[in-house]
């Protein structure tokens, strides 16, 4: 599994790289994007990032 960032939908408010930040990081647009796959060390923090995301903009795809 990977998360993807819709970059038209995310606001860059920050909430997912600090909730998860092995795998979220703001770009240089200031729009988050996954840096890293999904595994079981970080599933819980990508799952918390997805729920909190407060435009929903987070997915995750096979
Ligand atoms: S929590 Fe959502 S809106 Fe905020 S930076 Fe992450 S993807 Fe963008």
């Amino acid at each position: 599994m990977r998360a993807y960032v819709d970059q038209d939908t995310c606001i860059g408010c920050g909430l997912c790289a600090a909730t998860c930040p092995e795998v979220f990081q703001l770009n240089a647009e200031g729009k988050a994007e996954a840096i890293a796959d999904t595994t079981d060390e970080n599933r819980s923090g990508v799952q918390e990032a997805i729920d909190n995301c407060p435009v929903s903009a987070i997915r995750e795809e096979e």
